[in-house]
């Protein structure tokens, strides 16, 4: 083992430097992944990635064997199966699963070759479902978790311990980050699969196209939400990462929260769609809130920028821009 203990004195908010450094973002495909690979091709390191056919992250051997012949100094785990509020009722056993084996296969491979630094991504959705809000970090494993999404936050908090557990032991540089809900380029807009804002432009979109009268939410449309532009994510990460060295996680958000109904409205606006917006309450609310305390990050020097308005049309403009193309007049039959 080639572990190489750092003092855990006094290292909180010590500067670390990616300069010349072999990083490696695992899951760069990703929504996070391709932000982060988006935002540290600004900065002077050597960016390692590999393919998903390649290297599956679920098998230990397949890890430790890529890991040991790659030897990244830096490692961002952005790699996790994720998805809205349905996928993670109807695929509880995946979201279990693969998170757990990929924090286990990645962690402790990184403590095995001595990493010099690991950021470890969580999420606000691993917090009980009841939390004081704003929910501060400390909150974290202090009641009970929100049913829907139960299977993904075991996974994550394990992950996280595990981090902590290398850390604490061997003086390991692990650190992790609690994203609230995010949204923007690479976002996954299957409407069973994806989160609320991705699902919400495409069926505004389609009823706009289509003519409808109506467009169904589902919910009550009365839990409140807190969204961060995945850009600003990157960005976020980045500063995380090179400027603390704790071992307590960081929430990272924008402050604000948005009723689903008052999102719903502003997405509207956004694609241009003017009908009704009928509540299905026969689909999940998941919990009330799910506002981050961002204090800590905000003491650490780092604010977001994208306001909520201007992301969602940003995020309005990747979804059109993926979509295809009508055929050439002479190719339709
Ligand atoms: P959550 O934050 O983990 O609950 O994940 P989601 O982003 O999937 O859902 C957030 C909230 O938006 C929940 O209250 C959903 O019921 C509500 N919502 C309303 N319409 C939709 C939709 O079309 N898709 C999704 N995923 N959520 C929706």
């Amino acid at each position: 083992m080639t572990r190489q203990p750092t003092p855990e004195s006094s290292r909180d908010n010590a500067i670390f430097s990616l300069d010349n450094k072999r990083v490696w973002v695992a899951g760069h495909r990703g929504m996070v992944g391709s932000a982060l690979m988006r935002r540290l091709r600004r900065e002077r390191c050597e960016l390692l990635t590999v393919a998903r056919g390649e290297l599956d992250l679920r098998r230990q051997a397949e890890v430790e064997h890529w890991m040991r012949e790659s030897q990244p100094q830096v490692v961002l785990i952005a790699a996790a199966t994720v998805g809205g509020i349905h996928a993670n009722r109807s695929r509880a056993d995946e979201f279990i699963y693969d998170n757990l084996a990929i924090a286990m296969n990645v962690v402790h491979t990184a403590a095995e070759i001595g990493v010099e630094k690991l950021l470890f991504l969580g999420s606000s959705c691993i917090y009980p479902k009841l939390c004081t809000q704003p929910m501060t970090e400390d909150q974290l494993l202090s009641g009970p978790l929100e049913p829907t999404n139960q299977w993904y936050a075991i996974a994550k908090l394990a992950g996280l311990m595990l981090a902590k557990a290398y850390r604490v032991r061997h003086g390991m540089d692990f650190v992790a980050a609690l994203p609230t809900n995010l949204y923007g380029p690479g976002d996954n807009f299957d409407l069973q699969q994806g989160h609320v804002i991705a699902a919400l432009l495409r069926k505004l979109h389609e009823a706009k196209v289509r003519g409808d009268r109506s467009v169904e939410i589902w919910g009550t449309g009365l839990p409140r939400r807190e969204f961060l532009h995945v850009d600003d994510l990157a960005d976020a990460l980045v500063y995380l990462l090179t400027h603390y060295s704790g071992e307590e996680p960081v929430n990272i958000g924008s402050g604000h929260e948005v009723s689903i109904a008052e999102l719903a409205s502003l997405a509207a606006e956004v694609v241009g769609y003017h009908g009704e917006l009928v509540y299905n309450t026969s689909m999940p609310d998941g919990p009330p809130r799910k506002l981050l305390d961002v204090t800590r990050m905000t003491e650490l020097g780092w604010r977001p920028r994208t306001p909520l308005f201007k992301g969602l049309q940003d995020a309005y403009a990747c979804y059109l821009s993926q979509l295809p193309r009508p055929a050439p007049i002479d190719m339709v039959a």
